[in-house]
């Protein structure tokens, strides 16, 4: 085997079709089902075929079920991984945490009020998929307190509880990063192959989730057939006015960025945009804000001039635990589909998304489509319907390359409020 033989396997072993680009295999699925979907009725679909029709659903169910499967391991991993391997010092660390804390909430309250004012669940209607459990008790805040410490240190993970799963990841991944900074001044390494099994288990669940994402197109295309087989083009409409809403949503966050950067530090916003240019089209091209990150930490340093301290905590570890426009993202499709079932979620349950998409935004991971994977925690928290996430996937590959641009501009934003009011000085570089 030659050398470039050795470095690329991967590509050369992969059937034509994965070497199709993801986005590129959907809008084709997209394309083929709205033709199936028009051959089999377009909203009058003919009696003999409904069993066929309704199978057509089977590839989005099953894709929908791992990625509820993997959501858990996949936050616990990403969590205890990030604790291990970043070094975040005291007081910066507290700032950073605050930083983190105000953005995210801001992104969801963006995210909530824009879905509150213009409806896009009410556009249009979407039938019920299935198997529809609405959730009929009132959920009280206080108990959601006392529901935060699991039973038993598994029980999270097996329940599906984002909460309690947070709270342990959290619990161990500050112990065994105090225990990694102990070992190592006292010059022992044991911590050594803890930090190593939890690197691989991340990357395990990540190869996984990746085989899951493949099937994505297929998904697509079965659940738009029965779609448009079963209720023609109306469902559409309200998607439509979903991505209307969550552009807007986005487009205010990136205002309130662009002001927090302004007041907050010595950079000028304009500066911020152009600088952050190579940045934010790596995101939107790739929809990873952990593949931008080595770019979003460049740039920060030679384009817009931050202090290096300053452009590895904004960029390492937001890259990691902050993902603002995924929880805007998050909390409006749960709004969405609320309204789009006529489930209206009183304040203490729109409080409940907030502080579940915090928690699902955290333990995203910076790849493509985490956001769906952690978005099943979200529904569940309120009893919304998980199944109507099927119909999200349709559309997420390109929200999903939208959030994760906002993404990456929030680990901007906070290295800039990181540096501070004065800019670097000349001996400082
Ligand atoms: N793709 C996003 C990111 O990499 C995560 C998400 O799916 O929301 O930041």
């Amino acid at each position: 085997m030659n050398e470039t033989e050795s470095i690329k396997p991967d590509t050369k072993l992969r059937p034509w079709w994965q070497r199709i680009p993801l986005t590129l295999q959907i809008i084709i699925a997209l394309v083929l089902a709205v033709c199936l979907g028009i051959a089999l009725g377009a909203g009058n679909p003919n009696a003999a075929n409904k069993d066929l029709i309704n199978n057509l659903a089977i590839p989005a169910e099953l894709v929908l079920k791992a990625l509820r499967a993997l959501a858990t391991p996949l936050i616990l991993v990403a969590v205890l991984h990030t604790f291990m391997t970043t070094n975040i010092p005291g007081r910066a660390g507290r700032k950073l945490t605050v930083l983190l804390l105000t953005n995210t909430t801001v992104a969801i309250l963006v995210g909530l009020l824009v879905a509150n004012v213009l409806r896009p669940g009410t556009w249009g209607r979407l039938a019920a998929p299935e198997n529809t459990q609405a959730a009929s008790q009132s959920i009280d805040p206080w108990g959601l307190l006392k529901d935060a410490v699991p039973e038993a240190v598994l029980k999270p993970l097996v329940d599906n509880n984002v909460i309690q799963l947070i709270v342990i990841a959290l619990s161990f991944g500050i112990v065994l990063r105090a225990i990694k900074s102990e070992q190592i001044a006292e010059g022992k390494r044991g911590y050594q192959p803890i930090e190593d099994l939890v690197g691989t288990l991340f990357e395990a669940v990540i190869r996984i989730l990746n085989w899951v994402i493949a099937l994505v197109p297929l998904a697509v295309f079965g659940i738009v057939a029965k779609t448009v087989a079963l209720q023609g083009f109306a469902p559409f409409k309200s998607l439509f006015a979903f991505i209307v809403a969550v552009l807007v949503a986005l487009a205010l966050q990136a205002c309130y960025y662009l002001t927090r950067v302004k007041f907050g530090s010595w950079v000028n916003p304009l500066k911020f945009l152009a600088g952050g240019a190579d940045a934010f089209l790596t995101a939107f091209s790739t929809s990873s804000s952990t593949v931008t990150m080595p770019i979003t930490f460049e740039i920060l340093q030679t384009k817009i001039g931050l202090r290096e301290s300053s452009a590895s905590l904004g960029a390492l570890v937001g890259a990691n635990f902050n993902n603002d426009g995924t929880a805007l993202y998050e909390a409006m499709s749960a709004l969405y589909i609320s309204q789009v079932i006529g489930q209206h979620l009183n304040l203490g349950q729109q409080l409940i998304v907030i502080l579940t998409s915090i928690f699902a935004s955290v333990g995203a991971a910076g790849i493509p489509n985490a956001g769906l994977v952690t978005m099943t925690l979200v529904f569940t928290s309120v009893g919304l319907p998980t199944q109507y996430i099927a119909l999200l996937v349709t559309v997420d590959w390109f929200l999903d390359r939208c959030r994760t641009a906002i993404n990456v501009m929030g680990d901007m934003t906070v290295s800039a409020l990181l540096d501070g009011k004065k800019p670097r000085s000349i001996d400082e570089t």
